[in-house]
């Protein structure tokens, strides 16, 4: 059974069709713009999901038809679904852009979620500055009795681990607030909140799933490349004077979808991935094909699309010190790693960008600190500081010996967004 009934937006640009730069998107101009979403069966939906191949773009890259799946497969009790738009990531903006632009969406999305599981309640976990937006968005909707079940909002705490599944769940359940949990072997997709099925998924992946619904796999299909179709949204730092949101065709070199020109950049390294992810050197990082698979077989992750574009100039240490800090107050404090082993790091690393003389062991003692939180914690917030680390101190050897030989930089503007830092707002 085909779902297809209306013509997508043709070329790479999707999500961000039609957005205004402003405010919201009312719900009138929702429909003008993206028509509804066609009645189709749970199972032809399914379907059509597997059909597109779209993964889950928070970062895991997991099948979502897949995931749906086991969800509506995974007991007697009634499933609960969440829109998880907590985006803790501070290199990361674009879940909130579609949250306060484009709310009606991502809410398709969740209402079309919780069609296909069977769900009885829905959530949208997100950060408190695009509650208003979808409050206002889901008030349209109650108006017309467009969703088929009651959807509340529940606020992210401000915090890194915020939107891992465990901690959406503990928080909306009213356990340890924005830190992730031990769940044992079971599932949240078979025990999640209030004991029921909960299926927790990224903000624009849900968008993503309302357009697959609308225009069909084919239209999906057709941007992208066949192993990696479709478009991600990404938030880039370092390209402009500000960080920008960009949609971009999956499979399309960096290089090319930003502009750049990989034999000129003029920079010193990019980190693909975040704050979890891992750094790249320039010529690779703008020569790759753009999917997670490319992204994996060179030691990362495209995570939640962030691209951090690092120019010469800016000492890269001080950067990966200020990041470590930063990431080491961001771990909830219940496993090993996260209460002795980080703070270990993040000292080790500050003395490298700050007091490079006095760093015992000097800079080959860092990989094996990190190597003491690796694979250790009960979740992979210590793993993916580890990684961010060694690919910097490997990408950044160079600038490491200048320190252990000639002492730190002089000190530059912080290039990396960190809490502390002020507002940079995001803009597309
Ligand atoms: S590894 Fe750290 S962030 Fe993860 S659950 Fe343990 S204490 Fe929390």
């Amino acid at each position: 059974m085909s779902i297809t009934r209306h013509a997508g937006p043709v070329g790479p640009t999707r999500l961000l069709a039609g957005l205004s730069g402003g405010g919201r998107t009312s719900l009138a101009s929702h429909f003008d713009q993206w028509g509804r979403i066609p009645d189709a069966t749970p199972g032809a939906i399914l379907d059509a999901l597997d059909a597109s191949d779209l993964r889950g773009h928070g970062g895991a890259w997991f099948p979502v038809g897949t995931k749906w799946r086991s969800i509506r497969k995974a007991g007697l009790r009634t499933p609960v679904v969440v829109a998880n738009g907590a985006e803790g990531e501070p290199a990361s903006g674009k879940d909130r852009l579609l949250l306060m632009q484009a709310p009606h969406l991502v809410l398709d999305g969740l209402a079309l979620a919780a069609r296909v599981t069977g769900a009885g309640q829905a959530f949208v976990f997100a950060p408190a500055e695009v509650v208003p937006s979808v409050r206002d968005a889901l008030a349209e909707r109650a108006a017309v009795g467009l969703d088929p079940c009651p959807i509340e909002v529940m606020v992210a705490p401000d915090r890194f681990v915020a939107g891992q599944e465990t901690a959406v769940v503990a928080t909306i359940a009213g356990r340890s607030p924005g830190l992730p949990t031990f769940q044992g072997i079971t599932s949240i997709r078979v025990k999640g909140i209030g004991g029921r099925p909960t299926l927790v998924q990224n903000v624009e992946t849900l968008a993503q799933a309302a357009l697959v619904a609308r225009f069909g796999p084919p239209w999906y299909r057709s941007v992208g490349t066949e192993g990696a179709p479709g478009t991600v949204l990404t938030t880039v730092t370092g390209r402009w004077d500000g960080p920008r949101i960009v949609e971009v065709p999956l499979g399309t070199t960096v290089g090319s979808a930003l502009g750049i020109d990989p034999s000129a950049s003029g920079l010193q390294g990019v980190l693909l991935g975040g704050y979890g992810g891992g750094w790249v050197r320039p010529e690779v990082a703008l020569t790759m094909p753009f999917t997670e698979e490319e992204a994996r077989a060179r030691g990362t992750s495209i995570g939640a699309g962030v691209i951090a574009l690092l120019p010469t100039g800016i000492c890269p240490l001080a950067e990966i010190a200020r990041v470590a800090r930063y990431m080491e107050g961001q771990g909830a404090g219940q496993c090993g790693p996260c209460v002795n082993g980080l703070d270990t790091l993040a000292n080790a690393l500050e003395h490298l960008a700050w007091r490079p003389h006095g760093l015992r062991g000097g800079v080959a003692a860092i990989p094996g600190l990190c190597d003491l939180v690796e694979g250790r914690g009960a979740c992979r917030h210590p793993d993916g500081v580890a990684r961010f680390v060694r690919s910097g101190l490997e990408v950044f050897a160079d600038h490491a010996a200048l320190h252990a030989s000639r002492g730190s930089c002089a000190p530059s503007v912080p290039f990396l967004p960190v809490p502390t830092d002020p507002p940079r707002g995001f803009v597309r």
